[in-house]
């Protein structure tokens, strides 16, 4: 995320902390290569090499040869030296990753659990950490992503309404109370889309679509998530698609939603998407068709946001995670649709799948220890 100093102490330490994110992004570094990379002098990258060596999070790594001269010291991150756990809230699942500094994925893992405020569900998200997390990770923890499918204040501290888990302003303290960790609470589709700007830093404009259940979204404008003046900005799921068309989940009709959640395709084989496109393999007709059908309105859907955006636009969530097998039909669907060229090239792949949302809330808490303010 972008970072303005205000002072010269503020100076100091985005440049500590540029010094790391630059770090993290190698395996090994000279201090001449990072004092170029980053367009500081030597002396002050030295300073935040140290202070960041004390820190634990850097370490020496033997020289290289020197062509004359002293040989240049390596540098390396120590990338698990903190780790963050992002936990995905879902109407039946909660998906749990853990990621390192530099936002790899170090292990993943989805369990079923049937969402309800009962104490007995909030008490197993601790025991669910506790399996998941290995001996000597709780230590090393920042702290904990927690996403939410719905809309969240300001603050995160009050979930104001998930249709999806059918609950209505919720302090989100309820759901932390028996994690021993500090959380950061975020809607899905937001954590998915800054999951996906995590792997793609340079892009400045993109939307992220997310195909799951429900059907949501995330803007990100000059490289920060755009939220809106009521923070329901990314709703795609009820723009309207079909004027008078079906019954959307939210009381309105023809929402994009009742025509492109996951739960659409899933209808036809009790609800499990996988098997769905199970039968698309075995090329059953009647997947075929719905299919089809499902592409042509989220072509309709994915052009309407290239035209109003003007940016890359990737399609993920559940479905978005099949599209790199069974998308190929949607490209050309994209390349007759719009109007200034003939190309669909606009639409990328998600990087993650079934876990972008946990990933995104982790990546909030490791964004939250890299920032130098
Ligand atoms: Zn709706």
């Amino acid at each position: 995320m972008r970072t303005t100093p205000a002072n010269n102490m503020d100076v100091k330490r985005l440049n500590r902390s540029n010094t790391l994110r630059c770090l993290l992004t190698c395996d090994k570094i000279s201090q001449p290569e990072l004092a170029q990379k980053l367009k500081l002098s030597w002396p002050t990258v030295l300073q935040n090499v140290k202070e960041l060596t004390a820190l634990g999070l850097v370490q020496e790594v033997g020289a290289y040869e020197s062509t004359g001269g002293r040989k240049a010291k390596a540098y390396a991150p120590v990338r698990d030296a903190k780790l963050a756990v992002g936990l995905d809230i879902t109407q039946n699942h909660v998906g749990l990753v853990l990621v390192d500094l530099s936002g790899a994925i170090l292990r993943y893992t989805r369990k079923k659990r049937v969402f309800s405020l009962q104490e007995e569900y909030l008490i197993s998200l601790e025991s669910l950490l506790t399996d998941f997390l290995e001996e000597g990770e709780g230590e090393k923890l920042l702290g904990i992503g927690v996403s939410l499918p719905g809309i969240l204040d300001e603050t995160g501290e009050r979930l104001l309404y998930s249709h999806a888990l059918n609950i209505y302003d919720v302090e989100t303290k309820q759901f932390s109370q028996h994690l021993p960790y500090p959380c950061i609470f975020m809607n899905d589709a937001n954590a998915a889309g800054f999951a996906e700007l995590w792997k793609n830093p340079e892009a400045e404009n993109l939307i992220y679509l997310s195909l799951s259940n429900t059907v949501g979204g995330a803007i990100i404008n000059g490289g920060r998530l755009y939220t809106g003046n009521n923070l329901r900005a990314g709703e795609f799921g009820h723009v309207t698609l079909v004027p008078n068309g079906r019954k959307c989940y939210c009381g309105k009709v023809g929402c994009l939603d009742a025509y492109l959640s996951a739960k659409v395709l899933a209808s036809y084989t009790d609800g499990n998407l996988a098997q769905f496109f199970e039968r698309l393999r075995d090329q059953d007709q009647q997947a075929q068709a719905m299919w089809t059908e499902y592409l042509q309105y989220l072509a309709v859907a994915i052009n309407n946001l290239c035209m109003s955006f003007d940016c890359d636009v990737i399609a993920g969530g559940y479905v978005g995670a099949f599209l790199e097998e069974f998308g190929g039909p949607l490209r050309e669907m994209l390349a007759e649709r719009n109007t200034f060229e003939h190309s669909g090239g606009y639409l990328k792949e998600c990087s993650f799948k079934l876990e972008a949302s946990a990933v995104g809330a982790a990546l909030m808490q490791v964004e939250r220890f890299l920032q130098p303010l």
